[in-house]
């Protein structure tokens, strides 16, 4: 069978390897690079992450998909010093406990939330219509766990607004945990509340997947498609579009093409930094701004700490991300402004900063795909508007993470 696939992101570059075994496949990329928001560069001898930062490895479809491209000898986890996490809550950083036992004595939140979240085995389990994060973070652990520490979760994976994300959608494994066990705290012994594994890249960065793949496979660069239909015509009997969503939308007809544009997605800014070493900076993997606390950032992280050799010794390499759906606008502003804002804000958490050496910025304008309330209703239309020799997959539609997408990818054969 003859295959076309839009987008070399990780979905169509991963799906691209697997049809490849059995069919004919060509990748179109409209950009004149591959990796869509996987994109890695050298900044003033630093190794930059424009997008995503890394993966957790416990997911059997990445790791295996690792070993087939013979790169298991270039994966590097993450230095110990990134579970040094914190939060900023009223003016100031607060570390997050390590454990679930660290809570009590943790100030992460004040008491009186802290004593509200401990109660959570006793909360009676009530199934809600596609419930929001927050309502049910509100519901289960108090208005200070939702407002603080669940709207730095959710900051940090979706640069989402908890009051519309769908917990079904968008954190399946949380309500699992709650309808299985009837309690997170139950549910989660043992395992902890966040997802399992060991953050993890690649020694020079996740460009080193992207170039492993794109090696083995037909990939057009610079190619961009007008219309599903045009592919058809030129005789590829199947279609493969991971292109966001909001994309695809302008590559079919009507009624699909609007179902798709309800799907929003949350543009991001991307301000990297790097100081001089000589003066220090917390040795962590960053800190998470909470929407209502008062900073204008989503978070920073200190690179230079997360991945051994991301930096050289006398270089601080720190991210900090603007924008989400809650401030989209942020993202417009001009690179004066935004790293005016990234400086202003790191001050405020850390206090004086080290000398700057040099910056850059990159803007996602279509940033990370949300799932908002409705999302498992509006791909159950999606799915019904389809035509037979078209499938959508990627970021838009079963789960943002770079392991969802690869698992995305495998779970698909025409
Ligand atoms: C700032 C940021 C940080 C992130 N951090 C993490 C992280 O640390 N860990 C994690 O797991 N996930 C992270 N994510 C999420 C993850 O990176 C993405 O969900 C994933 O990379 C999406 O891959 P994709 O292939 O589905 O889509 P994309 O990467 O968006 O790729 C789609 C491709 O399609 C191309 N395209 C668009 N229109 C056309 C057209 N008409 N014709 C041809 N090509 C077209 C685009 O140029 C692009 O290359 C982050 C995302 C962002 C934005």
């Amino acid at each position: 069978m003859k295959i076309a696939v839009l987008g070399a992101g990780i979905t169509g570059l991963a799906s691209a390897h697997y049809l490849a075994r059995h069919h004919q496949v060509t990748v179109f990329e409209a950009r004149q690079r591959a990796g869509g928001n996987i994109w890695t560069e050298t900044l003033a001898g630093c190794r930059v992450e424009w997008g995503t930062n890394g993966f957790l490895d416990s997911s059997p479809p990445t790791l295996e998909l690792v070993a087939e491209l013979g790169l298991d000898p270039r994966l590097l986890p993450a230095d110990r010093a990134a579970a040094n996490r914190f939060v900023w809550r009223d003016g100031r950083l607060r570390a997050l406990p390590r454990k679930p036992q660290g809570f009590l004595i943790s100030d992460c939140l004040p008491l009186g939330a802290r004593l509200r979240a401990l109660a959570e085995p006793f909360i009676r389990s009530r199934s809600a219509d596609d419930e929001s994060v927050f309502d049910f973070a509100r519901r289960r652990l108090g208005r200070g766990a939702a407002e603080i520490l669940v709207d730095g979760m959710v900051t940090g994976v979706f640069a989402g607004d908890p009051q519309r994300l769908s917990l079904a959608s968008a954190f399946p494994k949380l309500q699992a945990l709650e309808a299985n066990y009837g309690s997170l705290v139950r549910g989660a012994r043992g395992r902890g509340f966040g997802p399992s594994g060991h953050l993890t890249s690649f020694d020079d960065g996740l460009q080193v997947l992207i170039e492993a793949l794109v090696q083995q496979l037909d990939v057009r660069l610079g190619t961009s498609v007008d219309k599903i239909s045009d592919l058809t015509a030129d005789g590829f009997d199947q279609v493969l579009c991971t292109v966001p969503a909001a994309r695809a939308a302008d590559l079919v007809p009507a009624p699909l093409a609007e179902l798709l544009r309800r799907i929003p997605s949350a543009p991001v800014a991307v301000v990297a930094l790097v100081f001089d070493s000589a003066a220090p900076i917390p040795k962590a993997f960053g800190f998470l701004a909470p929407h209502n606390q008062g900073l204008n950032i989503l978070g920073a992280l200190c690179d230079s700490f997360i991945f051994p050799g991301r930096a050289p010794a006398d270089r601080h390499l720190v991210r900090v991300l603007i924008g989400g759906r809650r401030q989209p606008d942020l993202v417009n502003f001009d690179d004066n402004r935004l790293l005016e804002i990234a400086l202003t804000n790191l001050e405020r958490a850390w206090g004086p900063l080290p000398s700057l050496v040099a910056h850059g910025i990159v803007r996602h304008r279509l940033g990370i795909a949300q799932y908002e309330r409705g999302h498992a209703d509006l791909l159950r239309a999606i799915s019904s508007q389809c035509p037979a020799n078209l499938r959508l997959a990627g970021s838009s539609y079963r789960g943002v993470a770079l392991n969802a997408c690869i698992q995305d990818a495998r779970s698909w054969s025409p």
